[in-house]
């Protein structure tokens, strides 16, 4: 993205055309650094805030009282801020109130890490007062300043912190990381909203494992103002497979799955984690999906895991996981397959990986051949059915689809209105 650069460019020439300094800062420059793709580039000035809005035909005044102007270029959006710091901390968290100051080093000093506490300046020259390039050569995490003080100021950033050091593959500072074991109670003065950001980017990042591990070495989680249960859980003999199978899938709602299947939590369980965690609506459909198909088709020793693994049991299965594609939908039931996959593929959650496999195998092949998928790719619909039947609508109908679907699903009937027709009338006079 040329533009990203060039746009940053001339908002900073703008700035510096009125005497005023202003540089790259935060995570565009680390991640330039690494030559990572950047989504955007922040701007520190010495302009006061009004002075930003005027200088500039578009801009939003996005968060004012911490000196925040968002300026709107052709292509691009940028935040510029006024340099500043945060003296008066409360509670642990970031002040609502800032103090505007003059020079670039003092707004460096107030950022949390080393690797986020440079500056490129317009001619792409380098500032980096806390020795933060070395750091990023060596993806160590070390706070700026006295780490237990940093930490104490805002306690996000010890989340932040492990964050940092999973989507690097990075190592803590020893006197990083000390302070945040010393600090970690402290956390419970974040909001879950916080809490919930970091989580997701630490698992959504390249290396989640990393950050999961030293979330239980810490046990962080186990501060946060909701309880997180069992992610929050530091018996490290449980969570030593879980760690390894975790990068096996790859979105951050399939790996919360997946931690959540593997500690044997239950639905109910999930759903309350999941609200805790201020999952959005869809993640929670995403996560909760997954812990059903498992009630559904492992849970407690029961049906289809166990029916594959007995000889001659191997279409047994195939009935429950119909039904769980028609209760559940497809993604639940292939993010269960995944999950099951990557915890059978490491020998984790007490599963007989040798018996299991080959099911889920055959599961993932059903699942590519299956003649339908949803109720309306079946050749039969409801008024079709009312018609035939001459009874009135009631829960009969719903039941009498469904099982016409599963008959299609399970190739026990063909996929043609008459047939279905015949097999529903059937099904329901049998009821
Ligand atoms: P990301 O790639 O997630 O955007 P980032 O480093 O840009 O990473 P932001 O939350 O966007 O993270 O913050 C931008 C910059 O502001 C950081 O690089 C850091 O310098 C500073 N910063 C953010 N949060 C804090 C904090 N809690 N304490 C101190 N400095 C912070
Ligand atoms: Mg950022």
């Amino acid at each position: 993205k040329g533009e990203l650069f060039t746009e940053a460019h001339d908002v900073m020439k703008r700035l510096m055309a009125e005497g005023y300094q202003a540089y790259m800062v935060g995570g565009c420059v680390r991640d330039s650094l690494l030559g990572r793709p950047i989504n955007d580039v922040d701007i520190a000035t010495s302009a006061l805030p009004e002075q930003v809005l005027s200088l500039f035909p578009r801009v939003v005044p996005t968060g004012l009282q911490h000196g925040t102007v968002t300026v709107v270029m052709p292509t691009n959006t940028y935040e510029v801020t006024t340099f500043r710091k945060e003296s008066a901390y409360e509670g642990h968290r970031r002040p609502e109130e800032v103090e505007f100051i003059g020079d670039l080093d003092e707004d460096l000093m107030r950022r949390d890490f080393t690797i986020n506490a440079m500056a490129i300046d317009a001619d792409g020259e380098l500032h980096d007062p806390f020795g933060g390039e070395a750091d990023l050569e060596q993806r160590l995490i070390r706070c700026v300043g006295d780490a237990e003080q940093r930490f104490r100021e805002d306690a996000l950033r010890m989340l932040r912190c492990v964050r940092f050091a999973a989507i690097l593959s990075g190592r803590i500072a020893k006197s990083t990381w000390r302070a945040l074991c010393h600090e970690k109670s402290t956390l419970v003065f974040v909001a879950m909203e916080r809490v919930r950001d970091e989580l997701w980017k630490l698992t959504a990042g390249a290396d989640p494992a990393r950050g999961w591990a030293l979330l239980l070495r810490s046990g962080l989680l186990q501060h946060t103002k909701e309880q997180l249960g069992a992610l929050a859980s530091t018996e490290s003999t449980r969570w030593q497979p879980l760690l390894c199978a975790l990068g096996r899938v790859t979105s951050p709602e399939l790996r919360l799955a997946l931690l959540l299947l593997g500690h044997e939590v239950d639905e109910g369980e999930a759903k309350r984690i999941a609200l805790a965690l201020r999952l959005s609506g869809a993640q929670q459909d995403a996560v909760l999906g997954v812990l059903r198909a498992e009630a559904r088709l492992a849970a407690g020793g029961n049906a289809a895991l166990a029916a594959a693994a007995v000889p001659g049991g191997a279409q047994a299965w195939r009935r429950p996981f119909a039904q769980a594609l028609f209760a559940y939908g497809e993604d639940a039931l292939r993010g269960w397959l995944a999950c099951r996959s990557a915890l059978a593929g490491v020998g984790a959650a007490g599963e007989p990986a040798a018996a299991v496999q080959p099911f889920l195998q055959h599961g993932q092949a059903w699942l590519e051949d299956i003649p339908v998928r949803r109720l309306q790719d079946i050749a039969l619909t409801g008024s079709d059915l009312l018609q035939a039947a001459e009874r009135v609508a009631g829960p009969w109908l719903g039941h009498s689809l469904e099982a016409a679907w599963l008959a299609v699903a399970l190739q026990e009937v063909p996929n043609e209105r008459e047939a279905l027709l015949k097999y529903a009338v059937k099904e329901w006079k049998e009821r």
